[in-house]
């Protein structure tokens, strides 16, 4: 049996970092990427957005060109996915029942979209991976219509390609508006007026029945018509394996502060780990963005490398729609206020989300500089006026000593 110093499990963002960083960080021994896809690592956040509008080929997602990591002595072990971990042999199990044996495993397996339990779902496209996307890609020219359900991110900008592309495009949201997961109503009635003004038709408050020849069926027994269907509702972990070996788990597989599970030299990183977070007051959460898979794999490389540093990052997202980009730092759950900075119909501005009083975080809507000062005063933990704020005179750098 073959076995690996390190071993990784999973080949998307969280993945590749790690194994970058143990090589930085002079890791010398024996270090394999273990993955489900049948690629190298690449760039996940294209998949809706430059990937699925046809402007960036697969190639140019490469997280680093194919000949990266056999130069680093990284072995690339793709196809198939780990059906079993056993963490008393130190040994995981493949798909084909291959056994591969690991001093450390890190668990890098990010998340599975969520499916309906209700009739028809099958026939609905996700996006989560390359072949999810040309799946959808190669039904694409037989349609004039589609239907999106969900009104998160993905679905958003899913929305925004498939306009582009001149698709008819209806967008189903169960909740009474868009980002309500992730953002306040100011940037949900923003974005809402944005797809409207490109011609999207979005239905808030709409649930769904089943999916029914040529289209969806809602809860009020409306039928939608769509050629195509695509849902974006979220993702869950994809820990089984790691769960059914023992590991302690929840809405993801816990971690220590260093991205320790509770299984001896198993870490968990990126979509999949649950961690506790103090941006979010300490609660265990799992994060789902490039930042927290790069961030976390650093810090289990460090402390796999013997100098532990606990997992303190700042977060921070973007999303791209339209002409559009949203910078997001901080995380806004729990805000108990919120000031608009600048106008949002000059489609450049603010949203600045409180707590007691304290910057807790910023989305930026074509808004650079907003968005870098505005991480500082998270940073600081400061609680400068509300007018001071509001007020686009005024660089938010200057408001971070306040009070
Ligand atoms: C369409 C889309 C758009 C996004 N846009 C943004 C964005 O704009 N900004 C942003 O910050 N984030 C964005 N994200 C989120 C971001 O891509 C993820 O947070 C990030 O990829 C998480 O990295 P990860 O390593 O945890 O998981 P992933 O990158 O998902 O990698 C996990 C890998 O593990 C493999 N795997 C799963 N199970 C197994 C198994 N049992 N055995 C072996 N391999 C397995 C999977 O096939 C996958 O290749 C987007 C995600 C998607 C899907």
């Amino acid at each position: 049996m073959t076995s690996y110093d390190v071993l990784i499990v999973g080949g998307g963002h969280g993945g590749a970092q790690a194994a970058i960083a143990l090589r930085q960080q002079g890791f010398s021994g024996s270090l394999a990427i273990l993955g489900a896809e049948p690629y190298p690592p690449y760039e996940r956040p294209p998949l809706s957005k430059d990937y699925l509008a046809g402007e960036k080929e697969f190639e140019r997602l490469l997280i680093r060109p194919p000949g990266f990591w056999a130069e680093r002595q990284v072995a690339l072990i793709l196809g198939e996915a780990v059906t079993a971990v056993d963490p008393a042999a130190k040994t995981v199990t493949r798909e084909g029942g291959g056994t591969l044996g690991y001093g450390t495993l890190i668990w890098a397996a990010g998340g599975r979209p969520k499916r309906l339990a209700c009739a028809g779902f099958e026939r609905v496209h996700t996006i989560r991976d390359r072949a999810d996307v040309d799946r959808l890609l190669a039904e694409l020219p037989a349609v004039r219509r589609v239907a999106v359900i969900g009104g998160g991110y993905i679905g958003l900008e899913a929305a925004a390609v498939l306009r582009k592309l001149g698709r008819e495009v209806v967008l189903l949201e169960a909740l009474d508006r868009v980002l309500s997961r992730v953002a306040g109503e100011p940037i949900s009635r923003f974005y809402e007026a944005e797809h409207r003004a490109h011609g999207v038709e979005i239905r808030t408050n709409t649930g769904l029945d089943s999916i029914v020849p040529g289209g969806v069926r809602l809860g009020n027994a409306d039928t939608i018509a769509a050629d195509l269907i695509v849902a974006g509702i979220g993702i869950d972990a994809a820990i089984g394996p790691l769960a059914a070996a023992g590991a302690e788990s929840g809405n993801g597989a816990h971690v220590d502060q260093y991205c320790r599970t509770s299984l001896a030299d198993v870490y968990a990183i990126g979509d999949c780990a649950a961690h506790e977070n103090r941006f979010a007051g300490g609660a265990r959460i799992r994060l789902e963005s490039v930042q927290n898979a790069n961030d976390q794999a650093n810090t289990a490389a460090r402390a796999i490398m013997g100098a532990p540093e606990p997992y303190a990052a700042t977060p921070w997202f973007w999303s791209n729609q339209y002409d559009l980009k949203l910078q997001t730092v901080g995380l806004c759950q729990g805000h108990d206020d919120l000031v608009v900075r600048g106008d949002p119909a000059t489609r450049s501005f603010s949203v600045v989300y409180l707590k007691q009083g304290r910057v807790i975080a910023l989305d930026c809507v074509n808004a650079v500089r907003d968005y870098v000062q505005g991480r500082k005063l998270i940073e600081a933990g400061a609680a400068p006026d509300k007018p001071a704020l509001a007020d686009t005179t005024v660089p938010l750098k200057e408001l971070v000593g306040q009070p």
